[in-house]
C-alpha cells in the first residue's frame, strides 16, 4: 500500500501512523489522498519488516536496540508502544514494539537501531567482547586494580535438562573498558577451566552502571561447582555457583486433574466459566460482583467524508453504535441548481446535507461550513457531532456523497454483549468470612495478552476440582480472589477487531484525534491508571497522550477497571497477597515498579529481611513453574520491576504495595524458549500458537498455585526468627560486623546502649541484588538488635514496644579496647 505521511505532530509516530491508515476502506472512502501531505517530499513505499498473521494495517513486532535507559523512556514518551519485554546486550539495551511499517521507518529516521522481528534474534556477544577487549587493552595497564562482588552465581536446568550458567558481577570499576571474563569447572574435582570460558556484558540503566552478566544464561555441559570472574584491571574472585531453582515438590496425587481449557477464550466466555464453577462448588466458592461497570465493548458509530485533509470531516452519533449510531446515515447531495443554500435536513435517522453551489451550478461548501451546519441544526445535533479532519480548518470544497450508515466497526459476534461489562471475580475458600489471609489473583490488565487468563481459570479449576485431595490445605486456609480479565472491554477488542490493543475502550481523546482512523489508538493503560508513583507523580514509563499505548488516563483511577481493583482490596482487607499477571518474557518481580527518570529515583525499595523474603518465595514459585515442562525463568529476570525491566509509573502492584501492605508481585508468563539448533532463546510473543500458550497457561498455573502454599505458610508461620552478630573485619582503629538470621527477617539495632525498636535502625543490603551490609564503628560499642520476620514473628517474643530487654546484646571492640 502507498502510504503518505503528514506533517509532525504532538503525538509523534503514532499520529502518523493514524495518518498513514486514515484512508482505509470506510463506507464512503472514495479514494486515497495524495495531496494530505506538507510539501515535504513523498515518501516511498515502506515495506514491512514482517507481516505477522495477526497483521493489521502491517503491525509486527521488531526488536529495537537502544543504548541506555533514556533511550526507552524516550521510545515510551514517544508513545511507541512497548512489550513488557526488555534484555541487556553489549550494546545497551534490547526492547519489542510493536510498529507498522510507518512507525518502523520514522523510528528508523530517527536514528533508531532496528533489528528486524523478534524471531530473528542475533547474538551480538562475541564482536562486541572483541571490541570491548581492543577498547580496553589500551587503559587496562595503567587502571588500579578494582574489587570484584559476586551479586548472583547459579545454574540451573531447563527444558528437557539442558544446563545454564548465569553469573552476576559487580566491579568497582564502573567505566565502559573494564572487561570481566568468567571461568567455570565442569563438575566436583574437575579443572577450574574445564567448563569454559565467556566474557561477560555490561550491564547499564538509565546511564548508570548496574553490574556484569551474560545476555542470555550460558548453556553449560555440565553443572558447574566454581567459577572465577577476572577484571582486566586485576581484580578477581572465585565463587561457588548454586543451584537455582528445581527445589523438590511435593507430588501431586495419582488422582491430580489439570489442564481445563482447549482455546483462547474471551472475557464472555471466562465469565460464564466462573459463574459455572461458583454454582458447581457453592461450599468453596462464590461470584463477588465488582461495582465498577466498564464502558462496555462498545463505541460511537462514525462515517468519514472526504479525499484530502482539506475537505475531510467526519462525523460521531451521540449514543453509542449499538445504541442507535449505527442506524444513522448522512447523505451529500448536489442540488443540481445553481446559487443554491447549504441546508441540512433530518428523516428519522437519516442526516440529508445538500451542499451549496455557486452561480455556476459548481458545489460551494467547504468541510468547515458543513460541518457548522450539522452542528447548528437542532435535529442533527441531536443525532451526531461533526469535526474538520484534526486541526485542519477544512478550508477545501466537499463532494457529493450518497447516503451512508454510520458504523461502530465493532466485529464481535452477538455473544459479546455491547453494553457496561459486569466484571465478576471468583472468591475460593472454606471459609469466607475475611477471618483468613486473603490472596488477590488477576490477570489480563492488558488486553492482548490472551495467555494471561487462562492462567487464572486454570488455577480455579484445579483448586475446586482437586480439592479433597490435593488443594484442601489453602483452599481452607486462605481466602483466595481470582479476576481472570481485569480488562474485559480491551479483551473482546482484542479478540475480534484488533489483536495488538492493549488498553481498555474508554475513549479520553479530543475532537482532534477522534476520527475513525484513530479508534486502534483510544484507550487507557490500566498498569498505568493506579495512583503510586503515577506519571502525576512524575514518575516515567507512562504517557499523557491519548493515543500512547501507554496512556494514564486523564487522571489516577479514572478508570473503572482500576477503581475495581482497589475496591476489592479495601472491600476485603485480609488481602495480603497480590499477583499481576502479565505477558511475556518469563518474569517474576516485585515492588518497586518504578522511578523518575532524573537520577534514576526509584519508589522506596523493600526493606533487606523483606527482599529476602521475596527472594526465598521466588524459590518456591518458581520451581513450581519449572515442575510442568522444565521451564526455569531466570535470575536475572526475577527480582525488583526497575532491576530487571523498566519504570511502570502508576502500575497496580506498587498500588496494592505501597497503599495497603499487600504483597504485590508480577508475572510475566511466557518465557523465553531455547532452540538447541541456534543456541539461542527466542521470544514467544503476545498471543502464541495455543499449543504453547496452553503450556504457558499451565507452567503458571503451578506458580500461581505455589503463592497460594507461600501465603499459606505466611498464615501458619509461628516461628520466631533467631539473629546473631557476626564480625566480619576489623583494624587497629575500626570493626565492621553485620547480623546474620536463621530465616529471611528484618534486624532492628541500637549502637548506644539504648533498647532497640521498630524504629531503631534496621540492617540493609550492601547494594542491589548484593547481600547484607556492614556496620563499621570506630570505637568499643554495644550492640543490641532483634529480629522480626515477615509474618510478624518477633525473635524472642521481646516486645518492642514494651519495658523488656530480652533482646541481643553484644559487645564489639575496636582495638584492644
Ligand atoms: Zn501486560
Amino acid at each position: 500500500m502507498e502510504e503518505t505521511q503528514m506533517r509532525s505532530s504532538p503525538n509523534g509516530s503514532k499520529a502518523r501512523r493514524l495518518a498513514a491508515v486514515l484512508f482505509l476502506p470506510l463506507a464512503m472512502i472514495l479514494s486515497p489522498l495524495p495531496a494530505l501531505a506538507d510539501p515535504s517530499p513523498p515518501v516511498s513505499e515502506v515495506v514491512p519488516d514482517r507481516q505477522p498473521s495477526t497483521a493489521q494495517d502491517g503491525v509486527a513486532l521488531i526488536r529495537i536496540i537502544v543504548p541506555d535507559q533514556a533511550s526507552v523512556d524516550r521510545l515510551n514518551d514517544m508513545g511507541v508502544d512497548l512489550a513488557e519485554y526488555k534484555k541487556s546486550s553489549d550494546e545497551g539495551i534490547e526492547v519489542h514494539a510493536v510498529l507498522s511499517p510507518q512507525e518502523a521507518q520514522d523510528l528508523r529516521d530517527q536514528g533508531f537501531d532496528l533489528r528486524g522481528v523478534i524471531s530473528d534474534q542475533s547474538d551480538f556477544a562475541a564482536n562486541q567482547a572483541e571490541r570491548s577487549r581492543a577498547l580496553a587493552s589500551a587503559d587496562a595497564a595503567e587502571a588500579a586494580t578494582d574489587t570484584l562482588t559476586v551479586l548472583r552465581s547459579e545454574w540451573f536446568t531447563s527444558l528437557d535438562g539442558r544446563r545454564f550458567l548465569s553469573v552476576e558481577v559487580k566491579s568497582s570499576a564502573t567505566d565502559s573498558q573494564t572487561v570481566l571474563t568468567a571461568t567455570w569447572d565442569s563438575g566436583p574435582g574437575t579443572a577450574p577451566d574445564s567448563g569454559g570460558t565467556a566474557t561477560m556484558s555490561r550491564f547499564t540503566d538509565a546511564g548508570q552502571y548496574m553490574y556484569h552478566r551474560f545476555n542470555s544464561p550460558l548453556a553449560v555441559t555440565e553443572a558447574p561447582t566454581k567459577v572465577t570472574v577476572t577484571s582486566n584491571r586485576g581484580g578477581s574472585v572465585t565463587v561457588n555457583v548454586n543451584k537455582w531453582l528445581g527445589e523438590p515438590r511435593k507430588a501431586p496425587s495419582r488422582h491430580y486433574i489439570s489442564d481445563f481449557v482447549d482455546h483462547y477464550m474471551d472475557p464472555t466466555e471466562l465469565t460464564e466459566r466462573i459463574v459455572a464453577l461458583a454454582k458447581e462448588f457453592p461450599k468453596y466458592a462464590e461470584i463477588i460482583d465488582l461495582p465498577n461497570k466498564t464502558n462496555g465493548y462498545r463505541r460511537a458509530a462514525q462515517g468519514q467524508f472526504g479525499t484530502v485533509a482539506a475537505s475531510t470531516f467526519y462525523v460521531s452519533s451521540k449514543t453509542f453504535g449499538s445504541e442507535g449510531g449505527n442506524d444513522i446515515s448522512v447523505a451529500l447531495v448536489n442540488p443540481n441548481a445553481a446559487s443554491s443554500p447549504l441546508s441540512v435536513a433530518v428523516t428519522g435517522k437519516d442526516i440529508v446535507v445538500t451542499l451549496a453551489t455557486d452561480a455556476a451550478g459548481a458545489l460551494s461548501s467547504t468541510a468547515k461550513q458543513v460541518v457548522d451546519a450539522v452542528n447548528a441544526n437542532a435535529a442533527a445535533s441531536a443525532l451526531v457531532s461533526a469535526n474538520t479532519y484534526r486541526t485542519n480548518t477544512g478550508a477545501g470544497l466537499v463532494a457529493a456523497a450518497p447516503a451512508t450508515r454510520l458504523t461502530d466497526n465493532l466485529k464481535a459476534p452477538a455473544s459479546v454483549k455491547r453494553e457496561p461489562f459486569q466484571t465478576k471475580a471468583l472468591r475460593i475458600g472454606k471459609t469466607r468470612d475475611g477471618s483468613k489471609v486473603g490472596v488477590f489473583l488477576y490477570c489480563q490488565e492488558h488486553a492482548r495478552e490472551w495467555v494471561t487468563p487462562l492462567t487464572c481459570l486454570e488455577t480455579a479449576e484445579r483448586l475446586l476440582r482437586n480439592y479433597s485431595r490435593d488443594h484442601r490445605e489453602v483452599v481452607d486456609d486462605l481466602d483466595i480472589f481470582i479476576l481472570p480479565t481485569a480488562n474485559p472491554d480491551g479483551a473482546h477488542y482484542s479478540m475480534y477487531d484488533f489483536n495488538m490493543q492493549r488498553r481498555n475502550m474508554t475513549n479520553h481523546c479530543p475532537a482532534t484525534t477522534g476520527d475513525p482512523a484513530a479508534r486502534n489508538s483510544w484507550g487507557v493503560d490500566l498498569n498505568r491508571n493506579f495512583s503510586v508513583g503515577s506519571i502525576f507523580d512524575g514518575y516515567s514509563g507512562a504517557s499523557t497522550s491519548c493515543t500512547s499505548d501507554t496512556f494514564a488516563g486523564p487522571a489516577e483511577l479514572s478508570e473503572p477497571e482500576a477503581r475495581n481493583e482497589v475496591w476489592l482490596t479495601q472491600q476485603f482487607p485480609n488481602i495480603k497477597f497480590a499477583m499481576n499477571t502479565h505477558s511475556y518474557g518469563g518474569y517474576f518481580m516485585w515492588p518497586p515498579g518504578a522511578y523518575k527518570s532524573a537520577g534514576r529515583e526509584l519508589l522506596p525499595r523493600v526493606d533487606f529481611g523483606t527482599e529476602n523474603y521475596f527472594w526465598e518465595a521466588s524459590s518456591h514459585i518458581l520451581s513450581a513453574v519449572q515442575a510442568h515442562r522444565s521451564t526455569a525463568i531466570w535470575p536475572g529476570r526475577t527480582g525488583p520491576v526497575p532491576d530487571v525491566l523498566y519504570s511502570a509509573a502508576g502500575n497496580s502492584a506498587d498500588e496494592h504495595w505501597f497503599n495497603r501492605g499487600i504483597i504485590g508481585w508480577d508475572f510475566e508468563v511466557g518465557a523465553d524458549l531455547y532452540d538447541p539448533a541456534t543456541g539461542r532463546f527466542q521470544a514467544v510473543g503476545f498471543q502464541p500458537p495455543f499449543s504453547e500458550g496452553h503450556e504457558e497457561a499451565m507452567e503458571f498455573a503451578n506458580g500461581q498455585i505455589a503463592i497460594l502454599e507461600v501465603a499459606r505458610a505466611f498464615s501458619q508461620d509461628r516461628r520466631r526468627p533467631d539473629s546473631k552478630l557476626r564480625i566480619t573485619g576489623g583494624t587497629g582503629t575500626s570493626t565492621s560486623f553485620t547480623f546474620l538470621t536463621n530465616e529471611p527477617a528484618n534486624v532492628y539495632y541500637t549502637l548506644d546502649g539504648s533498647r532497640p525498636t521498630l524504629n531503631s535502625p534496621k540492617l540493609t543490603a550492601a547494594g542491589m541484588r548484593e547481600g547484607a551490609g556492614q556496620i563499621t564503628v570506630n570505637q568499643t560499642v554495644e550492640v543490641r538488635f532483634f529480629a522480626v520476620d515477615i509474618a510478624g514473628n518477633v525473635e524472642n517474643n521481646y516486645q518492642p514496644d514494651g519495658n523488656g530487654n530480652n533482646y541481643n546484646d553484644k559487645r564489639v571492640k575496636v582495638g584492644s579496647s
